[in-house]
């Protein structure tokens, strides 16, 4: 099957009982047996759910796996890869992670004895010298937030296996979704999402999402989801369902929208520098246009005037667009990382990366792409 059809099709069956072509929204929370022990296959929901495991074939279907889970969040989801270690065990996670990961890494596991290092993925060789025999997991993100660098999987896989084959590689594929690159055929065991983002699609949910490719390590993902309990409920494993069905599509129009406005914003006389994946004065163009199918619907770039007030200027003056935390819904938003998703990280580590009043993200919804040139010209004008 190819992409487009799997979105749709892919592990998805006719409600037995009835044939409804979308699975019911089972809102129960346990199942009627016949004698002890005797059941249709379904006992208490936080083990399975049948909403949620139509979901969960869906999602190990659009990235290549064979088995999906669904969380409650996305955070909820990195919970479950990290319950998977044991204290003393060593983490090389990329030195430029969404938010609630590093705060999650750094605040909650450091603490039960895991050793988060935190290394620059754009060279994939960095990491060679910080594996050690304690090594038990890779956690990277690509493009990352908000400054949208790229990491290569499969050079990055290649070299953590040849070390040792048993490390586990995990890879956030929230920003690129299944539609853009596929981390389990690029040798990851592990992929996750926030498919609060683009997976649902539609801003009506928050959940997170585990893909794998092996039976050992789907079984102690299970036990961990169904011991720890962080699973999605019934009503929104219809939504995120509903959501996937038109990913490809969805995708389809980020990626044309982000094009326009990337090549837009670079022309423009008030812009000092963009930041997205799929211009070629971008510093991993090379390895975007070999991992990825196309560029998404993520750009970031900074004013030339560089104070907070040009900046909220701006933003106060878009009317298409909203703002607002979060992304990878229909519509589209626009986000100023240093006040809103990026404020809890220290203003020097900030500035180390490149994180400046200035910068401005957009996640480029599939409106029609006129009105959003329109809507970012006209606030420009009080810029
Ligand atoms: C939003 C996000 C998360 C966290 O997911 P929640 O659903 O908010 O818990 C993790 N990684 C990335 C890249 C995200 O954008």
């Amino acid at each position: 099957m190819k992409f487009n059809t799997k979105t749709i099709h892919g592990n998805q069956q006719h409600e037995p009982a009835t044939g409804a072509v979308m699975p019911p929204i089972f809102q129960t929370s346990t199942f009627a047996q016949s004698s002890p022990g005797k059941h249709k296959g379904y006992e208490y929901a936080r083990a399975a759910n049948p909403t949620r495991t139509a979901l969960e074939n869906a999602f190990a279907a659009i990235e290549n796996g064979t088995h999906g889970f669904a969380f409650a969040s996305g955070l909820s989801a990195i919970d479950c890869v990290l319950r998977l270690l044991n204290p003393e065990d060593e983490v090389i996670a990329g030195d430029d992670l969404y938010g609630g990961t590093y705060r999650m890494f750094t605040r909650l596991f450091a603490k039960y004895g895991l050793k988060f290092t935190f290394v620059d993925f754009n060279d994939a060789n960095n990491i060679i010298k910080h594996l050690t025999e304690k090594t038990k997991l890779v956690w990277l993100e690509t493009p990352t937030n908000p400054l949208m660098k790229i990491a290569d999987i499969k050079a990055i896989t290649t070299i953590v296996k040849s070390k040792n084959k048993n490390i586990l590689v995990a890879v956030d594929n929230t920003f690129a979704t299944p539609y853009l690159q596929l981390p389990l055929d690029l040798g990851a065991d592990i992929v996750m999402h926030s498919a609060t983002k683009y997976l649902g699609g539609h801003s009506d949910l928050v959940m997170g999402a585990l893909m794998v490719k092996d039976a050992k390590l789907a079984e102690e993902i299970h036990f961990i989801q169904f011991a720890a309990g962080a699973v999605a409920g019934p009503m929104d494993s219809f939504l995120a369902l509903r959501g996937v069905k038109t990913l490809h599509i969805r995708m389809q129009r980020h990626c044309e929208n982000g094009n326009s406005i990337a090549k837009y914003l670079v022309k423009h006389p008030k812009v000092k520098e963009v930041f997205y994946p799929g211009l070629e004065t971008h510093s991993s163009f090379e390895i975007a246009k070999k991992q990825m199918k196309d560029f998404g619907g993520m750009v970031s770039f900074k004013l030339k005037d560089e104070s907070q007030k040009a900046a909220f200027a701006f933003l106060e003056h878009l009317k298409v667009f909203t703002l607002a935390e979060s992304l990878g819904g229909v519509e589209s938003l626009a986000n100023h990382p240093v006040t809103m998703t990026h404020a809890s990280i220290p203003k020097k580590e900030r500035d180390a990366i490149g994180i400046s009043d200035s910068l401005i993200r957009l996640s480029v919804g599939i409106e029609d792409s006129e009105d959003l040139l329109k809507d970012i010209e006209t606030a420009f004008s009080f810029v």
